[in-house]
């Protein structure tokens, strides 16, 4: 076994624990490969595993490994072993200059965090006549971070992200603090799960407000246990 495809193996195996303990399917927990640090063989060859949601955190390197993935499989038409295509999560913080650009490049921006961000997607979305799947981040830590709206701010900005008619609203993302307190990134997590059901329980957004991103590769186990459906992945996978 390669050594990527032996990495596979232990995340998914760790998925496959973390889902038997909480008493939830590995079905209900989906993968987003980050792809950020990765050399392009090693992207074509977690493609080659069947995963097919990427995620990258800058627009720039986002176009160019975009387009790199886009011409191997193209290549690769003719292989049924090789997936026909694979979808682009944005992950980081995106300028409203930068939105045109990653529209046409993403499926889902998962860092939307201000109502003026908001705004700048939907106007794009509309120029471009497409709908854009957008997941609210919020801060969920106890430590002020850069990124990610405050938790009092959130349903608030989830009731407006959600009247506007480019965008889909489909669930929350936030990204543990940044310490070994294995505590901590549990309680944040838990805090995320808790203004998910706020707002899903308030049907601010509908059926389709479904997806908690959370859980990175240092502590991706907790956020399963702790209600994540998406987690966000790449040094447990490319390092
Ligand atoms: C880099 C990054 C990840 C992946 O982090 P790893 O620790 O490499 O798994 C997840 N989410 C965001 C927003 C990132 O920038």
């Amino acid at each position: 076994m390669s050594v990527i495809a032996d990495k596979l193996k232990t995340i998914q195996d760790e998925i496959a624990g973390a889902c038997a303990r909480s008493g939830r399917s590995e079905k209900s927990v989906k993968v987003v490969v980050v792809t950020k640090t990765a050399a392009l063989p090693a992207i074509q060859e977690v493609i080659r595993h069947g995963f097919v949601d990427l995620g990258e955190n800058r627009v720039q390197h986002l176009k160019q490994v975009a387009d790199e993935v886009r011409a191997f499989l193209a290549d690769n038409h003719d292989d049924p072993s090789i997936p026909d295509k694979v979808h682009w999560h944005m992950i980081g913080h995106l300028q409203r200059n930068k939105v045109k650009q990653t529209l046409q490049l993403c499926k889902m921006v998962q860092s939307v965090d201000t109502l003026r961000l908001a705004e700048e997607l939907n106007t794009q979305s509309h120029k471009l006549g497409i709908h854009t799947n957008i997941l609210l981040q919020i801060n969920c830590s106890s430590e002020p971070q850069k990124y990610g709206a405050p938790v009092g701010a959130a349903g608030h900005l989830a009731e407006q992200f959600a009247t506007m008619p480019n965008l889909r609203l489909v669930g929350l993302m936030t990204m543990a603090p940044l310490t070994m307190d294995k505590n901590r990134v549990r309680a944040s997590f838990a805090r995320a799960r808790e203004i998910f059901e706020e707002i899903h329980g308030e049907h601010i957004a509908g059926a389709k407000f479904k997806h908690l991103s959370m859980g990175m590769s240092q502590d991706f186990q907790i956020a399963i246990e702790e209600g994540a459906t998406m987690l966000r992945i790449g040094s447990a996978i490319f390092n």
